[in-house]
């Protein structure tokens, strides 16, 4: 495994070369930690996120959809405990004017020694640590006066049990039961970001399920389980994830026990998501500080309480950063370096490339007719410019399983060639066949 080819710089330069992930306001010299996804990195996006709105409620039936709003009442925030919680210490270096977070800072680059940590060279000079809100506040309404401060939500979850009675009620639920989300959120982080891993705003796909408090645990093992198993079936080879089980000094204010899905990216192990037994703090929060009972009554059992909560918690910019590392390979095709994402084809941005060998001799019009047929099943791409060998090497940098070719034997016999990015297997194959073919290939 040490051997991987990927490195984060090779990442961040792909991504860069085939517009799949850039720096934001970069005509203005960029912003700190902020990305914009291009073409390529918004097809992905879109499909790592609509796998896991399959898992969360295709594939099973106890899980409802929900889409809240941003900015919720400041209370929440209040009654969450991330008003007064929701730190990290930080600490200034008097020396070189930066700053850091002081638990980080093992990782971390001293501003002047790049060498060493801050704070290791005699020149340094750290302030002591203080806390410092990772919460965004803004303000409604024209003026900032008081009591209009608002904030950006920091995580989507607090959404999801402001609305707790509502699904309860409407969506005819019953515990065991869940409500997912995905959607931004926004964290003021000091510590620099390791290209997506880390940024200022960021989507999260976040899954509230509520229980019995006497089943929480199994659910707990149960949710370990299903979301470890979410990235393998996905293409993430197993040995380069794990579960890693916080330490009691390590769990948030809200939680008796939280285990990270972790991923060996090329900067190390690192958290890309959380699972965590929330137990009913969220819930009796919310009914202390608004006054309303969130609360579950069956009425057969004649029984009330208040669920517990088990929360998987996923970001999605750090998903595609594990995929795209897990993807990376570079190879040798015909004495060239090849690089090559061999990306699931569920999540591969584009299905099938069609390309003609020609740019004459009724090529083009017949890959055209191929094409036009095929997109209306598959993300297909139609290329005709440069050498065909160029064509396959771009397909193959943005993970496109499928080549496929037409050429003048295509139009003599209908047949066409068939190239799979992985084998590097070239079939001959009949055109009227490609989309049951592909159909077959491409099932998920
Ligand atoms: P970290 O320890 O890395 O700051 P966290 O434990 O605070 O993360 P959670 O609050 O558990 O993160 O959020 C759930 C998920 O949201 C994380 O596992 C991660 O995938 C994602 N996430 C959190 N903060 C960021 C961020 N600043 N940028 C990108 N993704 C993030």
């Amino acid at each position: 495994m040490t051997d991987r080819p990927v490195t984060m710089e090779k990442i961040v330069s792909l991504c860069k070369r085939r517009g799949f992930i850039f720096p934001a306001s970069e005509i203005y010299g960029g912003i700190a930690n902020t990305y914009d996804y291009g073409h390529y990195g918004v097809l992905l996006k879109q499909n790592v996120i609509a796998q896991w709105w399959k898992a969360m409620i295709q594939d099973r039936d106890d899980v409802v959809a929900l889409d809240s709003a941003i900015i919720q009442h400041p209370r929440t925030w209040e009654a969450s405990g991330h008003l007064a919680g929701f730190t990290d210490p930080l600490v200034d270096c008097k020396t070189c004017g930066k700053r850091y977070r002081a638990d980080h800072l093992a990782e971390l680059e001293c501003g002047r020694r790049p060498s060493k940590h801050p704070g290791e060279d005699a020149q340094c000079e750290l302030t002591e640590a203080r806390e410092f809100n990772l919460m965004f506040a803004t303000t409604i309404g024209p003026v900032a006066e008081a009591g209009s401060t608002v904030y950006l939500r920091p995580e989507t979850a607090q959404g999801i049990f402001l609305d707790f009675k509502q699904v309860l009620q409407f969506a005819r639920r019953r515990p065991p039961f869940g409500i997912a989300q995905v959607g931004k959120s926004f964290r003021n982080e000091i510590t620099p970001g390791n290209f997506i891993f880390r940024t200022l705003e960021f989507e999260q796909m976040e899954m509230e399920y509520f229980v019995p408090p006497d089943d929480a645990e199994q659910w707990y093992r149960h949710w370990l389980a299903e979301r470890l198993g979410w990235y393998a079936r996905l293409g993430i080879v197993s040995e380069r994830l794990r579960l890693r089980a916080h330490d009691a000094d390590e769990l948030s204010h809200y939680s008796s026990a939280t285990s990270d899905v972790e991923y060996l990216f090329p900067i190390g192990w690192q958290e890309l998501e959380g699972v965590a037994n929330r137990g009913d703090f969220d819930l009796s929060a919310h009914a202390e500080h608004s006054g309303e009972k969130l609360e579950f009554v069956d009425q057969q059992a004649g029984e009330r309480y208040i669920p517990h909560v088990i929360e998987p918690a996923a970001g999605v910019g750090r998903s595609v950063l594990a995929f795209l590392c897990d993807a990376y390979d570079e190879d040798e095709l015909g004495g060239e370096a090849r690089t090559v994402l061999r990306l699931h084809p569920a999540l591969a941005p584009v299905k099938v490339a069609v390309l003609p060998l020609l740019r004459k001799d009724g090529h083009p019009e017949r890959a055209r007719a191929i094409y036009e047929d095929l997109r209306r099943h598959v993300k297909a791409e139609y290329d005709e410019g440069g050498a065909i060998g160029r064509r396959y090497r771009r397909q193959d940098e943005i993970g496109t399983p499928f080549a496929v070719t037409i050429d003048h034997q295509t139009l003599d016999d209908g047949t066409v060639t068939l190239r799979d990015r992985d084998t590097l297997a070239q079939e001959r194959v009949p055109a009227d066949a490609l989309r049951a073919l592909l159909a077959e290939r491409l099932i998920v």
